[in-house]
């Protein structure tokens, strides 16, 4: 069983393709730039050894065509893995926003395509660009099942006290607007890993995950279930993130509109490119250059560094208290696998909660699952690589095998 994997943006397009005999990544890549003079096609054929690598800048006109390349270039020339398309068992496709309709993976057919449409007010950027993937892929690939795995799916267990926001019912009503939460393949993937790594069960365990990335967010796990998340009903809410503002007072884009005219266009750029690491910091969205500034002393970027620690530190106590108690703290994503110094100040002065972080295990700590607390911390703290493209393949290959025993 080969399951490609599609995560569809508005232009691009990032794919693995996968043997789910061994779970083994067979070829990863980006289409970027798509319908630009200059896209870039990316495919790499992982084999021991000696990986192939393609690379070509060319006009890519639109996803067709991207997904097209892909599958030249898996069937045909030194790139290939396969002999026809007829070797890629299903598409696992990453669909951003499952509103309310979707608490788990599904099979594609069209109603879900409808449902998928239907939520597309709810996440604007993401979710067109998704459902374009799976049309173009209904297309190409005539036969080939096709699995939606959503990334607030995962979430869907939240309690309402949870996911309400106290503003009017009517608004839940007519808009659905409430917090859904995003990064849902990522907890589901590190939560279940770090309950085998201390090799208890999950339904005993009380999880903390921090997937701080470029977007950033954090997750209360109660049971193997979501019990909390900071994004909200888009992924703005929450941490503080490479250019979002995460939290704040909702009065501000008001205040701003009224007394700058600032428009709701302006706003919006403000709240979600402008903002965050990058906003504060005013040296980039990346955390590496922020620390790299902050090492030499630079005021703001200090600063960004510090209000990013503080929301994740505020956050990780909110949710020990929500699941009353903690027994595993997870770091995750770019900055939480990379970043032995982030990971060490959010979990400074945190015995009051029993974590204490071992300095050389969390010096050591890159690439696969680690533990970094100390013999004596009460909670046990992991950073785990995180794999999304995997738990759609998973998922993926469980829809088909209840497809094959139901059918
Ligand atoms: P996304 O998938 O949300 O785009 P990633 O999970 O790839 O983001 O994370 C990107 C972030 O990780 C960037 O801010 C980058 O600076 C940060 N990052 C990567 N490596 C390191 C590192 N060694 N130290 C600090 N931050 C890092």
């Amino acid at each position: 069983m080969k399951i490609l994997v599609f995560n569809c943006g508005s232009s691009s397009l990032k794919y693995q393709f996968i043997d789910m005999k061994d779970e083994k990544v067979i070829v990863r890549g980006l289409v970027d730039r798509i319908g630009m003079e200059d896209a870039l096609f990316r495919y790499s054929k992982i084999e021991t050894g000696k990986d192939t690598e393609v690379k070509k800048v060319q006009f890519i006109k639109d996803h067709e065509e991207a997904i097209n390349l892909l599958i030249d270039a898996l069937t045909k020339g030194d790139s290939s893995v396969i002999r026809n398309k007829s070797e890629i068992t299903a598409v696992g496709h990453r669909i951003v926003h499952g509103g309310e309709k979707f608490s788990r993976a599904v099979l594609v057919d069209d109603k879900v395509k409808e449902d998928i449409n239907e939520c597309f007010e709810l996440a604007p950027l993401h979710n067109p660009h998704n459902l374009k993937g799976v049309e173009i892929c209904g297309k190409l690939l005539p036969g080939v099942p096709q699995i939606a795995v959503f990334d607030t799916a995962f979430h869907q267990t939240m309690p309402s006290e949870a996911y309400f926001y106290a503003i009017p019912y009517y608004f839940y009503e007519k808009y659905n607007i409430r917090r859904y939460g995003f990064h849902g393949s990522s907890y589901y993937y590190v939560s279940r890993e770090a309950a085998s790594m201390m090799k208890k069960k999950l339904k005993d365990l009380k999880i903390v995950a921090c997937h701080l990335g470029n977007g950033a967010s954090i997750t209360a796990i109660k049971k193997g279930k979501s019990v909390d998340t900071s994004m909200g009903f888009t992924p703005l809410e929450g941490l503080v993130m490479g250019t979002r503002s995460g939290d704040i007072d909702p009065s501000i884009p008001l205040y701003l509109m009224d007394v700058d005219e600032i428009s709701l266009g302006e706003i919006k750029s403000i709240l979600n490119r402008q903002s965050g690491i990058y906003g504060l910091s005013g040296v980039g969205s990346d955390m590496r250059d922020v620390l790299k500034e902050a090492g030499k002393g630079d005021r703001r970027a200090r600063l960004a560094v510090a209000v990013f620690v503080y929301r994740v530190k505020k956050y990780i106590g909110a949710y020990a208290a929500v699941m009353n108690g903690l027994d595993c703290l997870v770091f995750t994503a770019g900055i939480g696998e990379n970043s032995p110094y982030i990971r060490d100040l959010c979990c400074r002065n945190m015995d009051y909660l029993g974590i204490e972080i071992d300095k050389k295990r969390n010096e050591k700590a890159v690439g696969t699952g680690n533990l970094i607390s100390s013999e004596k911390s009460k909670v046990s703290v992991f950073t785990i690589p995180t794999n999304e493209e995997l738990v759609i393949a998973r998922e993926a290959k469980k829809i088909l095998r209840k497809k094959t025993v139901f059918s």
